[in-house]
């Protein structure tokens, strides 16, 4: 009796696993490869997520997937294989029951780096694995390869220069001169700060075109591209500091550049944390995802563009004007990075000329740009970024058996720092709500 019970229930228990298994079960449905000068990227599209782990295997050179609790239905000898990497792909003798273990037998060595991405218009849940040619030279992030939090990258592009000295004051102050000094001092104040580090796209008395400054700017990976400027007007009594983003007009016609662009090299859009392949989609959805991509960078440039205007206007006489303005400069044409330009005021207005002059009151506006980006940048850190520990707030799930002192001692805190946290005027929490853990 009792031995019969003992296997009922073991083949309920196996039964019920199975079940859980065949509603589980990820079945990868195709695969595509895309071929650029350096890597391969396999897409792996499947009809739910799955968890992976990679292998690398030398002689001869070799990736194993190991991939739980799922199954391939597409023909693995009939792939359409367009990699110099990638020779074949087959399925290997599991290592466990329930694992789907395939091969990717390669010609040459590669690193690969793999990472999921969520359905996305026509396409589903999909694995991706970035074979990178060991080969060739690779420009890497910096730092985040390590694994170590980065420093958020901020371009600082002093405007004008060499030929083109840009605005002209009364008593013959360039604004390239100006802009150039007033950028470094901003780069100084930058750099002072912990978790912060800023670049000079600019370094000395030349010109750099506009594409190329965004261009400098993207290489160095940086995640606010800032132009400094002083204006010109023909009439002396103009005056007033202002912060400008790129307008939709301007934003519409880079769009449409940017495509032409794509279909000649595939490009990489987005900074180290938000890559998107453009060349992994067709026209239509390449479209939409630079409109997307563009929209956030003109909504992000719009939230620094307040930050930084609210704290220039403490410090300079007079701003322009009370709110952020637009324009379709070119310069702010950068669908991936957030982006704005400051005007430091009016070099023309002989008031304006005279402080933009001194070293101090340059030094003063720089300050107050720099805090503008810092208080942007404790709000909206990027993943990864010393200043994400630093500042941003940590969401807590409230579980069953939770109460606010336990969740207090939990995170270091006191309940009265969670209430005034999350304004609350009670002490009582509810299973699944989210609480605010001020940084103690
Ligand atoms: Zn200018």
């Amino acid at each position: 009796m009792t031995m019969i019970k003992k296997h009922l229930t073991k083949t309920l228990l196996a039964t019920t696993l199975m079940l859980g298994f065949a509603a589980q079960a990820a079945v990868i449905k195709s695969m595509r490869f895309w071929q650029s000068p350096e890597s391969t990227r396999v897409v792996f599209d499947l009809t739910s997520p799955v968890e992976h782990e990679l292998t690398v295997l030398t002689n001869p050179d070799r990736i194993v997937v190991d991939i739980p609790e799922s199954r391939v239905s597409v023909d693995l000898s009939q792939l359409d294989i367009k990699s110099d990497l990638v020779k074949r792909v087959r399925q290997s003798k599991p290592p466990k029951e329930g694992v789907l273990r395939l091969v990717l037998d390669l010609n040459k060595a590669a690193e690969p780096k793999s990472f999921a991405l969520k359905p996305y218009q026509e396409y589903g849940d999909r694995l991706v694995i970035d074979l990178v040619d060991e080969k060739r030279e690779v420009i890497k992030p910096p730092e985040s390869a390590t694994g170590a939090e980065r420093d958020i990258v901020i371009a600082v592009d002093a405007g004008h220069g060499g030929e083109d000295p840009g605005a002209m004051g009364p008593s013959g102050t360039r604004e390239k001169d100006i802009v150039l000094q007033l950028s470094k001092e901003l780069v100084n104040a930058i750099n002072r700060v912990n978790g912060l580090k800023a670049i000079m796209v600019r370094e000395g008395d030349y010109y750099i075109p506009h594409r190329k400054r965004t261009d400098i700017a993207r290489k160095h990976r940086a995640d606010l591209f800032v132009s400094v400027h002083a204006d010109g007007f023909k009439s002396p009594r103009a005056r007033g500091a202002s912060v400008w983003v790129l307008n939709l007009y301007g934003a519409k016609s880079e769009v449409a550049r940017w495509m032409k662009l794509q279909e000649e090299k595939s490009e990489l859009l987005g900074g180290v944390d938000s890559t998107v392949v453009l060349s992994e989609y067709d026209n239509s959805v390449r479209s939409v995802l630079l409109d997307l991509q563009m929209e956030s960078s003109i909504a992000e440039s719009f939230k620094v563009g307040r930050e930084v205007h609210s704290a220039m206007k403490r410090v300079a006489p007079k701003m322009h004007k009370n709110y952020v303005e637009e324009n379709s400069l070119l310069v702010l044409k950068n669908p991936d990075i957030p982006s704005i330009l400051v005007e430091s005021g009016f070099i023309s207005n002989p008031g304006e000329e005279r402080l933009l002059k001194t070293t101090a009151y340059r030094r003063k506006l720089a300050g107050a740009v720099k805090n503008g980006i810092v208080d942007y940048f404790k709000q909206h850190a990027p993943d990864g970024t010393k200043f994400a520990t630093l500042y941003r707030k940590n969401i807590y799930h409230v579980k069953r058996g939770d109460n606010l002192i336990n969740v207090a001692k939990r995170f270091n805190t006191s309940v009265s720092e969670i209430k005034k946290a999350n304004k609350m005027t009670s002490d009582t929490v509810r299973i699944g709500q989210k609480l605010v853990i001020p940084r103690s």
